[in-house]
């Protein structure tokens, strides 16, 4: 099966749309036609390289589209079903097991390059591309999955809305209703006003928290915000003292703190702001190498906590429920994407990366 797939060879350099052969699908894989992928962060950082991946390689984890043929074993799907791409897992690990997919003990699912095996999914000119990044490899006009990353979807959720559900809208919405569970009354800060903060932001309107803080410095998302549910926002831009801007809009200290930044100046200043008891939940991962200071006593005298969230700790009917809400009006995603034809993905990537748009999703032509 020949793909169109925006191949990234080498670090930093333009993604190239080339076609790719896609191999066929094993008794265990899914074969999706691609309809719509959204951006991440994640995919960008490979491009640029600060984030290790095989080149020449094909990227891009919030896919969604139609199955076009399953292996022989695969029963939770069939050709023509709508299905949205997730975060893969092997369904045997301790973590697995325990209903905690996102936290599965096989890294090689989500960075290995190919098959567990070693075997290429695509192959370009007769040589090998890593692919199966984060389980998918969207960028592309045909992704091969496993079929635990297949998650059947309703057929009324349009391409476009559905795809980021995968990755940024279950990070930043399962790490407010599947970790942090505010409570009644508590206040909830959002670091970041991006895709992630975004759904979080969305999620904790939902719960009887009673104060959400929306911080960012883009005042036109800190407006977004307000719309999507927060009660009262903080322009990081005006303020240059975050610890106490967050304490006066909290009354004293935040319950809570959801910090998608991946800024580790953000999170040093915002530590302090939580209130006694409080929970810090990083979300947005800085570069490896980097390392924070912590005020030891306060955190111990305060019993506070700082707990670190992968893909919010999402699942299947987690997912399931979270589109659920969105059909229903009550979690609207759709206000958060624009769409790109996939031949403008440098486009869309320079306006994820300028802050200009949310989501970035690419759509494919049928
Ligand atoms: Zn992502
Ligand atoms: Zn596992």
């Amino acid at each position: 099966m020949k793909a169109t797939a925006a191949v990234c060879e080498a670090p930093n350099q333009p993604l190239l749309v080339r076609e790719v052969e896609v191999a066929e699908p094993r008794p265990t894989e899914v074969l999706v036609r691609v309809t719509a992928t959204g951006i991440c962060h994640t995919d960008i950082s490979i491009i640029q390289g600060k984030i290790p991946f095989g080149m020449p390689g094909v990227v891009g984890h919030e896919g969604a589209g139609v199955v076009e043929e399953v292996g022989s074993g695969v029963t939770t799907v069939r050709p023509g079903d709508k299905v949205l791409l997730i975060s893969p897992s092997c369904g045997r690990c301790r973590p697995c097991l325990i209903g905690h997919p996102a936290l599965c003990e096989v890294p090689a699912l989500r960075w290995g390059g190919g098959r567990l095996d070693g075997s290429p999914v695509l192959t370009m000119d007769g040589k090998p591309v890593a692919s199966r990044f984060l389980g998918q490899s969207s960028f592309s006009t045909y992704a091969l999955v496993e079929e635990r990353t297949a998650l059947k979807a309703p057929d009324d959720i349009s391409d476009e809305i559905l795809a980021p559900f995968g990755c940024g809208v279950v990070t930043g919405a399962g790490g407010v209703l599947n970790v942090l569970k505010p409570q009644s009354n508590q206040s909830v800060v959002v670091l970041g006003a991006g895709a992630v903060g975004m759904s979080a932001i969305m999620a904790a309107a939902l719960t009887p928290a009673a104060r959400l803080i929306a911080v960012d410095v883009v005042p036109e998302r800190l407006a977004l915000a307000r719309e999507l549910g927060a009660t009262d926002t903080i322009n990081g831009a005006e303020s240059d003292d975050l610890t106490a801007a967050i304490k006066d809009a909290t009354g004293g200290g935040a319950h809570i703190i959801v910090e998608t930044t991946a800024s580790t100046k953000v999170l040093q200043s915002a530590l302090p702001a939580l209130a006694r008891g409080g929970v810090m939940g990083l979300i947005g991962a800085p570069a490896a190498t980097e390392q924070v200071s912590l005020p030891v006593v306060q955190l111990i005298m305060g019993a506070m906590r700082i707990e670190g969230i992968v893909m919010g700790d999402g699942t299947p009917p987690f997912l399931q429920a979270l589109m659920r809400l969105h059909r229903d009006g009550r979690f609207p995603v759709d206000r958060l994407v624009q769409t790109y034809p996939f031949d403008q993905i440098e486009q869309a990537m320079a306006d994820a990366e300028s802050g200009k748009v949310i989501k970035p999703v690419l759509t494919f032509g049928a």
